[in-house]
């Protein structure tokens, strides 16, 4: 595995468009087995992201003590909620309904803890991507404000499916903007810090364009399975 090499040439590209230590990168484990997730967390790598609530729960318990921070990355089940909030993730990226907020905040309010959330925003339109329609993203983070559990810290998206560098941008460039246009919403749970957005094929757009969290997979493993 090549993995060394693979994380210094992410971070070095990173490097060449931002100062690194504004960056959160999460490394995408999914597919991976535990033994190379864990020489990963020997060497370097601090965050962990999941797609799958079964998959996570069977590898994540065995990580616990390697890795500083959990994220879960993909579209959540209602009926899957509870076991995911069993591992405590740091951060779910993909908040896109009500139904599941209010289920998360639920679980919350019964331990009287904070879960911090990303709303996942389907910034490239494409009928086969889960999230918000970025028209109705301001409505829903408002419709959460009565979720005292949650911390809302950001957005989270993923870029067109495409080769077309300028589509890809746009995606990225309108996630921004409704960041920032969000500053405007005074809101208890609303803590903004986190612009979710680039993969292995399209981080550097997404940093050019404002991410500070970028969640690479094959970048950093290599190809999945
Ligand atoms: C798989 C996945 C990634 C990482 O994809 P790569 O192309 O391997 O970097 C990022 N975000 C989400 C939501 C994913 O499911």
């Amino acid at each position: 595995m090549n993995f060394r090499e693979n994380l210094d040439a992410v971070k070095e590209k990173i490097r060449r468009i931002t100062e690194i230590e504004k960056v959160k990168l999460i490394a995408v484990s999914k597919t991976q087995p535990v033994e190379i997730i864990k020489e990963a967390l020997l060497n370097g790598i601090e965050i962990i992201g999941e797609n799958k609530v079964q998959e996570a729960t069977e590898k994540v318990p065995l990580l616990k003590n390697l890795y500083k921070e959990f994220h879960f990355i993909g579209h959540l089940q209602s009926n899957k909620i509870s076991k995911l909030m069993e591992l405590k993730p740091d951060l779910i990226h993909s908040i896109d309904k009500f139904s599941t907020a209010d289920k998360i905040n639920k679980f919350m309010e019964k331990k009287n803890i904070y879960q911090d959330v990303l709303v996942q925003v389907n910034t490239s339109q494409e009928k086969s991507k889960y999230g918000i329609s970025p028209q109705t993203t301001r409505q829903f983070i408002s419709d959460l404000e009565p979720l005292k559990n949650l911390r809302i810290r950001g957005l989270m998206t993923i870029g067109a499916f495409t080769q077309d560098k300028k589509v890809i941008r746009k995606c990225f460039v309108l996630l921004r903007e409704l960041f920032e246009s969000l500053h405007s919403l005074n809101q208890d749970n609303l803590c903004l810090k986190y612009l979710s957005m680039g993969m292995t094929n399209d981080y550097e757009i997404a940093l050019e364009e404002g991410a500070n969290m970028l969640r690479i997979g094959t970048g950093i493993f290599g190809m999945r399975n």
